[in-house]
């Protein structure tokens, strides 16, 4: 029996432009540190209001736009290590974090030539095409949006994932809490309950879940994300949590908070579903 914290579902190799470390080197280190299964889960951003900043992907170290052919070797590369480190007890998985905006479904399907993948995250990074997530632009999407307009946007977007029917699992459900505190004078306020609990609704209604994120405390945010209120009524709503995640940009944080974050399963009494 394989236990959550020995799994990291949320991992970027070099092919994603915000991350390094190769796929093997990754692989290496889940073996040294324990780990059982891998996933990787390299950035696909497709919104078109984003064209000059995300829709990149990175190969033999050079940045170049994303192509159904790069994802191709994306998935070849990790197939191929796969087989290799079955010999050392790691399982290796092919996965991809897809930015979720209005109307991805059809850009994927258009974009994608087939390939099918292990495990599919989909994360809200934006609102409004404006990356909270990244610090360059977190300032003005905050400025932008009040709390409560920031979260009616934001969680109106998660049940807008939820029903695409694409994803697995939603990624790191409160991630905005990652730049809100240095963009907002005394951060956001606590989300409205009822946009809490539509959004979690609609999650299960998919019957997808959800991943305890541990980067929140690379990002020194604390907790992790989801918060652990949140991870209480993800509970208490029978929302299942489907993976953990270290979501590691760089082989030194692989692993990283899966402890907690397997420890909060048990200390919540949330339902652990892992899709593979
Ligand atoms: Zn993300
Ligand atoms: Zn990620």
């Amino acid at each position: 029996m394989i236990a959550p914290h020995q799994t990291d579902f949320h991992v970027h190799p070099d092919y994603s432009i915000d991350a390094e470390g190769s796929i093997r080197e990754y692989c290496e280190k889940a073996v040294s540190i324990g780990l059982k299964k891998i996933c990787f889960t390299t950035h696909i951003d497709l919104d078109p209001r984003r064209e000059e900043f995300d829709p990149f992907m990175r190969i033999d170290g050079e940045k170049r736009r994303i192509k159904p052919e790069i994802l191709n070797l994306y998935q070849e590369e990790i197939q191929y290590e796969a087989r290799r480190f079955a010999k050392r007890d790691l399982e290796v998985f092919c996965g991809i974090e897809i930015d979720y905006f209005e109307g991805v479904e059809e850009v994927w399907k258009n974009f994608n030539s087939g390939l099918e993948f292990d495990f599919i995250i989909g994360s809200v990074h934006c609102i409004d095409a404006i990356a909270f997530t990244w610090s360059k632009h977190a300032p003005s999407c905050f400025k932008r949006n009040d709390s409560r307009r920031f979260y009616e946007k934001y969680y109106k977007s998660v049940v807008g994932l939820a029903r695409t029917g694409l994803f697995d699992c939603v990624g790191h459900l409160d991630g905005y809490r990652k730049y809100a505190a240095a963009s907002i004078p005394g951060g956001l306020d606590d989300p409205p309950a009822e946009l809490v609990e539509s959004a979690l609704a609609a999650i299960k209604e998919a019957d997808i879940g959800i991943e305890i994120n541990s980067a929140a405390i690379r990002h020194k945010v604390g907790q992790t994300y989801p918060s652990e209120a949140l991870l209480r009524k993800a509970a208490e709503m029978e929302v299942p949590v489907v993976s953990l995640g270290s979501d590691a940009h760089s082989p030194d944080w692989l692993g990283v908070g899966l402890e907690t974050s397997s420890k909060y399963i048990g200390e919540f009494g949330l339902i652990w579903r892992p899709r593979c």
